[in-house]
């Protein structure tokens, strides 16, 4: 059937799903989400009812309800009419209008006061304006990353619009094929730590899972893109498991080389990998390397990215349904559940995943509807990998923490921005509150601050109880004053002058940033201490000291090389990480709903993948395989 064909046969069952008395004007496909555009004035009521459900149910596709233009009130009056019904301790911030998707998005402090009791508000607005109210709340610390997406979108609307048209019909283009073949290509990230990207292919689509880039190694830094299965022309979707560059780094890249598909993540991580995308075009240029992309294509990005909540089936290929799950790692990280053909097979690929509930976050995420087969990762996957109880590294944080700043010395802790860093300013919060370790202060360099600021934007996607810390008790950690952003070389300069501190610094293995700068200044004075909380990727800096280099050549800012000797003390807390650890991932693998019946391991180096995947065919009695780099695994005939 062409396409037209197949938007009749769409539209047809709309209409006669729909009550009598809705009347349609147009439907269209926004992306994956299938738009009404109704001249009732009386939609709302159909919202109450189960109109919008049983037709997602029947017909399983997303379907939302657009008003008539025409009808719309102006929006300078809608503004008016908004502030007036809600009233001022709602404590509105911004008032936008979405003119292609007919919304206007209320900020506030308080989302609760603009909805109202059972969205009597929300319900008002609807009728007396024709505008479709959404509301978010205003984040307690300002993030430059999202007003700059913000202001992206904002003036972009048309774009945006004419690009959510193109990406739905593509995903609702008729299958040529009958058979699904489903392919796994290793594109990168197999026996290695670093640039993740994994083809799905099935006979009719093409998917990447993950695009990273490899910070750490400049030989090896991209994905096989070269190959002759890998079409960039050919791509129907790309979808970003989480933020950090491993796996998302290379996403402007495809839209570089005309990539024009969408980008499937939840919404902290379309904000996490923006800021990460463009600080990293920042750190090449500095180091006088030329970026692999530019702002340009950045934006590119954002404006093709399709942001999706945990537990929304999306149809993202004519036979492919994506659905988002909570992974534990980091804000945002998710699994990625692809349900191929018609009750055909299911995949799921968990990222990179922590089994354990943190302070910042719950545990990894172990029902979906139907799993066959599982792409897992192994970086704690080798037998010697036992990482210690989070309490045992709790412990010797203070330990070290209060020895260290007893005798005078400065703490140095390298994080990366997003993940670790948070994770450390709600412990560190709590002790000092609890008198467990002296108030010293805390200085917090690089990107930590604004990757904060994104947290405090998204409380949703944070552990049960730190969100109701934040939401109804208003004790925010990230608030807290015990830390201080540092911006400026003078400061860092009063900083390693000055007495006892604790430092979180970027990057997070030592490989640039301001974490080299304080590690070049704080190294000979063996009072000091050094402290990596997380997995050190092989020949960084951080990976070499751990293993008992002390020596290192540091390049001032004039380009001169410099030997430092290192006196100062090396302390691991594995206890911190925020991947699973060998036993964490046999309990996740113990635990999954249902079973899958093939387990394909990568994300961890040569010796864990192999080794991981003996222990789960031994123990576990499952399938497996550790494919290399380039390798095809056919999944399904
Ligand atoms: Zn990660």
């Amino acid at each position: 059937m062409s396409f037209e064909g197949e938007l009749q046969k769409i539209k047809n069952e709309i209409i006669e799903n729909l009550p009598p008395e809705i009347t349609v004007k147009k439907i269209e496909f926004e992306g994956p989400e299938i738009a009404v555009y109704s001249e009732n004035s009386d939609v709302e009521a159909t919202e109450n009812s189960t109109v919008l459900k049983d037709l997602a149910k029947t017909m399983r596709k997303r379907v939302v309800f657009r008003w008539n233009v025409e009808k719309r009130k102006d929006p300078s009056e809608t503004e008016s009419y908004i502030r007036n019904l809600v009233g001022e301790d709602a404590e509105i911030t911004v008032i936008e209008f979405d003119h292609t998707r007919g919304e206007v998005i209320i900020e506030s402090g308080k989302p609760g006061l603009v909805i109202g009791k059972k969205g009597v508000n929300l319900k008002e607005i609807r009728t007396n304006t024709f505008w479709q109210p959404k509301t978010i709340r205003t984040p307690p610390l300002a993030s430059r990353t999202i007003q700059l997406i913000r202001g992206m979108l904002t003036k972009e609307r048309q774009t945006q619009k004419d690009i959510l048209l193109s990406i739905g019909k593509r995903i609702h283009r008729p299958t040529i094929f009958k058979d699904l073949n489903i392919r796994l290509t290793a594109l990168g990230g197999f026996r290695e730590v670093g640039r993740s990207c994994i083809l799905m292919q099935t006979r009719d689509s093409n998917i990447l899972l993950d695009v990273g880039l490899n910070v750490g190694n400049p030989i090896d830094r991209f994905p096989f893109f070269d190959i002759p299965e890998f079409s960039i022309r050919d791509l129907d979707a790309v979808i970003i498991s989480h933020a950090h560059l491993d796996h998302c780094g290379l996403v402007p890249f495809l839209y570089k080389y005309g990539y024009r598909g969408p980008v499937y993540c939840t919404l902290p991580t379309r904000n996490l990998s923006t800021m990460l995308q463009l600080d990293f075009i920042q750190i090449c240029e500095k180091e006088g390397n030329p970026p692999p992309y530019s702002k340009r294509d950045v934006k590119q990005t954002v404006l093709h990215t399709i942001p999706l909540s945990w537990g929304k089936v999306t149809d993202i290929a004519p036979d492919i349904k994506l659905t988002l799950h909570n992974s534990g790692h980091i804000l945002g990280s998710s699994m990625v559940h692809l349900h191929f053909g018609k009750g055909g097979y299911n995949f799921v690929y968990t990222g990179d995943f922590k089994f354990q509930k943190t302070r910042l976050l719950e545990k990894a995420n172990v029902k979906f509807p139907r799993v066959e087969s599982l792409l897992i990762e192994s970086t704690y996957g080798g037998p010697q990998d036992r990482i210690p109880s989070r309490q045992e590294s709790e412990r010797e944080l203070r330990q070290i923490l209060n020895t260290t700043l007893k005798r005078g010395g400065k703490v140095l802790i390298p994080v990366l921005a997003v993940g670790r860093a948070q994770e450390l300013i709600i412990v560190l919060e709590e002790y000092v509150s609890k008198g467990l370790i002296d108030k010293v202060p805390i200085f917090l360099d690089g990107l930590i601050s604004e990757a904060t600021a994104i947290h405090t934007a998204n409380p949703d996607f944070l552990s049960s109880d730190l969100k109701e810390k934040i939401l109804h008790q208003g004790k925010n950690p990230f608030l807290s004053d015990y830390f201080s952003t540092v911006s400026s070389q003078d400061e860092r300069l009063d900083i390693v002058q000055g007495g006892p501190c604790i430092i979180l610094a970027t990057s997070g293995m030592l490989i640039g940033g301001p974490s080299v700068q304080y590690l070049r200044a704080l190294a000979e004075d063996s009072n000091n201490s050094l402290i990596f909380v997380s997995y050190q990727v092989q020949k960084t800096l951080g990976s070499r000291l751990q293993k008992g280099f002390r020596e290192f050549q540091y390049v001032d800012a004039k380009g001169r090389t410099q030997l430092v000797k290192v006196n100062l003390k090396i302390f691991t807390l594995e206890g911190f990480s925020g991947h699973s650890s060998r036993s964490q991932i046999s309990q996740f693998l113990r635990r999954i709903q249902p079973r899958p019946k093939l387990v394909i391991v990568n994300h961890g180096e040569e010796s864990k993948c192999v080794s991981l995947s003996t222990m789960i065919h031994k123990k576990l009695r499952k399938s497996t395989k550790s494919p290399k780099n380039l390798e095809t695994i056919l999944l399904k005939n």
